[in-house]
């Protein structure tokens, strides 16, 4: 995986993430990438979702699309953006890009599998078959996860 920055050793406040889809694998990148405790709570595949095929983490949904890779739009800006910034995402995606045309598409499953192969790498704890059911209570600050 390219990266200009090193996986660091963990340190500081344990962040807690609830969802591994693509906000979720993201946010659980960035923070592993700079030192920062990270621990993933994803339901599936004991709880799935209506649109969810798989267990798999940054699961891509429906088609295999991420619109359009021209530098010279909105969507094709925010790639460019998201790589100066190391996405996990934009990263996985070149690396399983199969062809379509002006559009960044890629091989599905082969995205979401090179997604769960980088993730563990950087220190980062997948709780395994884990449905968060505290949403609104934490949310509203009534509610917190303790550390192990
Ligand atoms: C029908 C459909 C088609 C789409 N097609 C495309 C497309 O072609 N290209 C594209 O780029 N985008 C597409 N999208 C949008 C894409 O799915 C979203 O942009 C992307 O999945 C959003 O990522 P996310 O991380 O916010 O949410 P999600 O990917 O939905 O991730 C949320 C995660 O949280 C987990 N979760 C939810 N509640 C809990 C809980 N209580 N406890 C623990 N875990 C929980 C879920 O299992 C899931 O893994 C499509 C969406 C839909 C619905």
């Amino acid at each position: 995986m390219r990266g200009k920055l090193e996986a660091m050793t963990p340190s500081g406040p344990l962040v807690t993430i609830i969802g591994g889809g693509f906000a979720g694998s993201e946010c659980a990148w960035q923070l592993s990438r700079r030192g920062h405790r990270a621990r993933l709570h994803e339901m599936r595949p004991r709880v799935s979702t209506a649109a969810h095929e798989t267990a798999d983490l940054a699961e891509m949904v429906c088609s295999n699309s991420f619109r359009s890779d021209n530098p010279f739009n909105a969507v094709g800006l925010l790639k460019r953006e998201m790589e100066a910034l190391d996405s996990l995402v934009v990263a996985c995606a070149r690396q399983t890009r199969v062809p379509a045309g002006d559009a960044l598409a890629v091989d599905r499953r082969a995205f979401s599998t090179l997604s769960e192969c980088v993730l563990p790498r950087f220190d980062l704890t997948r709780l395994p078959l884990r449905h968060e059911t505290r949403l609104r209570p934490l949310l509203r600050g009534e509610a917190r996860i303790e550390p192990p």
